[in-house]
């Protein structure tokens, strides 16, 4: 016999259905929406649309990699180990007070990559989901109940109250790990928007710039000296030496400045 846990709202119609044990996932027998049912909650279960296909967000990926914080060329160099594509479980919650209508979200399983939960869902993009348009096994299972998305909503500062709609969202996702250098790195492309996520990649080395920092403090302590020096050779008076320092320094540092620039130029085009 098919044990039946207690009788369930549907979050868009109202009719009562029946939900059995072990079910998590299901379709309201009035109106067709797509519930997901926590222990404690009943919400409609939305989908974004995947817009993108696997080449184009490899495409993004090294446009992406292309960009200024990126270690030089690793567009070219990057090698693409494997790509899996998901759609990733979030909570979505929208608050609605006088002054404004916000959207937040929380990952509904673990995640490490801390990025995913900036990320926008694109206006109009939300559809209710429906199963026979996708494939279920592109589905990730939510692991981080309502109660617990709903408590890091409250720490976060929200007031429950404001609280009108919540709803578990799907995301799609192509989630890219690549090796540059023998170590592995990963990226995700939001499938929707193109969007790409990472929260660590191979980076500009700082080492040169430090260097570079140094040189240029040192290079202009030198200056300066030099500039006292000739100072208190031209001139008798200590005062009057002083400012003729003061005013050799100027012309100087603008000098130094020069190939300071010209080095810095071309370290940040090589690293
Ligand atoms: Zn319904």
């Amino acid at each position: 016999m098919k044990q039946v846990l207690d009788k369930i709202k549907c979050p868009q119609c109202g009719a009562e259905n029946d939900i059995p044990i072990d079910e998590k996932f299901l379709e309201c027998a009035f109106c067709g929406s797509a519930i997901y049912v926590d222990k404690k909650k009943v919400v409609t279960h939305l989908v974004v649309a995947c817009n993108f296909k696997k080449e184009d967000a490899e495409g993004n990926l090294r446009r992406w990699m292309a960009g200024n914080f990126h270690v030089k060329d690793l567009d070219k160099l990057a090698q693409i180990s494997q790509v899996n594509f998901y759609y990733f479980p979030m909570w979505y919650f929208k608050s609605k007070d006088a002054s404004a209508e916000k959207i937040y979200l929380q990952p509904a399983t673990s995640t490490s990559i801390s990025e995913i939960k900036k990320i926008n869902i694109p206006a109009g993009s939300l559809k209710v989901f429906k199963e026979k348009d996708f494939d279920s096994k592109d589905f990730i299972v939510p692991d981080v109940m309502y109660d617990a998305a709903q408590s890091w909503l409250q720490q976060t500062g929200v007031n429950i109250d404001t609280v009108v709609e919540s709803d578990l969202v799907h995301i799609p996702f192509y989630q890219f790990y690549y090796n540059f250098k023998g170590q592995q790195y990963t990226a995700l492309v939001e499938a929707s928007s193109g969007k790409v996520y990472a929260n660590v990649w191979p980076a500009k080395s700082e080492a040169p710039f430090r260097v570079m920092f140094g040189l240029g403090i040192f290079v202009f302590f030198v200056m300066s000296i030099i500039s006292f020096i000739i100072g208190f050779m031209i001139e008798r008076s200590a005062v009057v030496a002083l400012m003729t320092g003061e005013m050799i320094k100027l012309p100087l540092y603008g000098l130094a400045a020069v190939p300071l620039i010209i080095i810095a130029y071309f370290i940040a085009k090589k690293v």
